[in-house]
């Protein structure tokens, strides 16, 4: 089974020595590898950070990366500059995607859709790049319907996508149901479920704003319990991030992907919970 984590760039005004020691303690937790994210949230910030920081998680820390690439705000051109720096540097696997839509970033019309961007890697041969695209339990918000969402993904999957990530969620359910979905539609690359531990409230306000991720009975409790309480809060979402870890792992899912938010110590109790199930130890 993958076990994946997912770190984002720090802001434009720290430097990138600043999240060194964060990545080590994250590497050291020996994940299958570490995505990084590019310009996530409407972030302005540029590719090279994300190349620099996916190369020295390859070069200092011996771990695999997979850097993220957005295409709506890119011409074809600037696509082709950052896959030549990409690849000056070593890295080879790519999150293909469209790419968070934002007033910060205006769209420039090369790529409308991230089969568009996966098309485009293949057909240039510029480089072996090994791809991965997003996929939406709860269906993408701008979906016209959770049929077209799926036909969609499959696109990106005959488009070269070699392996899917998923969307956080938090009911269980929701991810085998699509599963099933997938499996029926004859997408059948691994597929990772996305998890997120949530360990302080105003991130979930912000996460389930923006990805519409269904609350469980479960999860809503902790919530109204804890919500002004960081300790409990944290330890909670911790126990609740190991849960469903360990419902997937028991229902043979392909993977695990752990947005860590940068949290080394969040990563490190999860990762200690788990390893058994994961066969890591
Ligand atoms: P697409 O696959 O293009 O889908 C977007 C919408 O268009 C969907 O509604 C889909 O149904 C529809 N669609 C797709 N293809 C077609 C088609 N051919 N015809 C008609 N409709 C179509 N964003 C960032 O900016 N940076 C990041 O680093 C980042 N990392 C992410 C990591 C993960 C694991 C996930 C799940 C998302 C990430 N995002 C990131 C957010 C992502 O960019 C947004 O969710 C974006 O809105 C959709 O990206 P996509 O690649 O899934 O798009």
């Amino acid at each position: 089974m993958l076990y994946s984590f997912e770190v984002f760039p720090p802001k434009p005004t720290t430097p990138i020595e600043k999240v060194s020691a964060c990545f080590a303690e994250i590497s050291a937790l020996k994940p299958d590898y570490i995505s990084v994210t590019y310009g996530a949230g409407g972030g302005t910030a540029g590719g090279e950070v994300t190349c620099a920081l996916a190369a020295r998680l390859q070069d200092e820390f011996h771990t695999p990366a997979v850097a993220h690439l957005p295409c709506i705000s890119y011409t074809r051109e600037e696509i082709s500059a950052v896959l030549a720096d990409f690849q000056a540097h070593g890295i080879t696997k790519i999150l293909a995607l469209r790419g968070d839509r934002s007033p910060n970033r205006p769209e420039k019309h090369d790529f409308r859709h991230a089969s568009d961007l996966l098309h485009f890697i293949r057909e240039q041969g510029q480089g072996e790049f090994s791809l991965y695209g997003a996929c939406y339990p709860e269906v993408h918000p701008e979906a016209k319907s959770a049929a077209a969402d799926l036909q969609n993904l499959k696109r990106k999957v005959d488009a070269g996508a070699e392996q899917l990530i998923s969307q956080l969620f938090f009911d269980n359910q929701v991810f085998y149901d699509f599963m099933e979905k997938c499996e029926i539609l004859g997408i059948t690359v691994p597929i990772e479920a996305g998890i997120m531990p949530v360990t302080s409230a105003s991130q979930i306000q912000r996460m389930v704003s923006l990805c519409g991720a269904s609350l469980p009975r479960k999860f809503t409790a902790i919530m109204q319990k804890w919500g002004d309480n960081p300790n409990a809060l944290r330890d909670a979402g911790i126990a609740y991030a190991v849960d469903q870890i360990v419902d997937l792992a028991a229902n043979g899912v392909d993977g695990v992907h752990l947005y860590t938010m940068n949290n080394p110590e969040v990563a490190k109790r999860i990762t200690t919970a788990v390893s058994g199930i994961l066969g890591r130890i």
